[in-house]
């Protein structure tokens, strides 16, 4: 799979801390998209065993986000990855540009689908930016699609994080990251 980028502890990519997974690779092209590094060739090539390997190594996470880039646009990879965080017991969440019906639609995604807690879809409208409640813009749903959380657990997610790596690099995420990077 083409990866962009992984984040091992995150409390602001859903409930409670999870390990979040940003696919590269995006062709849905939204006006405005925050990630437009995630387009393209960047990223690099990694497997999805390396990466459970990496997850079931992660101590004290409740879940697995995936993120993007675009999820939907490697689907194998997507399904494999949330099979292998619910065999551990852990929870699912995916942000993606698809609305569910048309993901409903692709081949291969009906099987991502059905690995999922909770799905956060739609385009990026950057003129109808909302930016809290993992809702990057208001068009943009939350599917509750197992019984795992509320709305209210979902909404309560945090709107940016930051934190320093072991380098001294500094990481921002969340629906709001800019709120920091101001
Ligand atoms: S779907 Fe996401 S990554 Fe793709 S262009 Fe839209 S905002 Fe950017």
């Amino acid at each position: 799979m083409r990866l962009h980028a992984i984040e091992p502890r995150s409390r602001a990519n859903g409930p409670g801390a999870r390990f979040v997974v940003w696919f590269q690779g995006c062709t849905l092209g939204c006006p405005g998209c925050f990630n437009p590094t995630t387009h393209g060739d960047g990223g690099r090539d990694t497997t999805v065993e390396a990466l459970l390997t990496e997850l079931a190594a992660t101590r004290a996470i409740e879940g697995l986000t995936l993120s993007g880039g675009e999820p939907l646009q490697q689907p194998a990879a997507a399904a494999a990855l949330l099979a292998g965080a619910r065999s551990l017991g852990l929870s699912t969440l995916m942000f993606s540009g698809y609305t569910i019906e048309e993901a409903r639609a692709l081949p291969g995604v009906p099987e991502v689908l059905a690995q999922l807690d909770v799905m956060i879809d739609g385009r990026y409208v950057s003129t109808d930016r909302h930016a809290i409640g993992l809702r990057g813009s208001a068009n943009q749903r939350i599917h509750l699609l197992t019984e795992r959380y509320s709305l209210a657990d979902v909404q309560a997610t945090p709107v940016a994080e930051i934190r320093i790596g072991k380098t001294g690099e500094v990481i921002l995420t969340g629906v709001n990251p800019l709120k920091w990077g101001r």
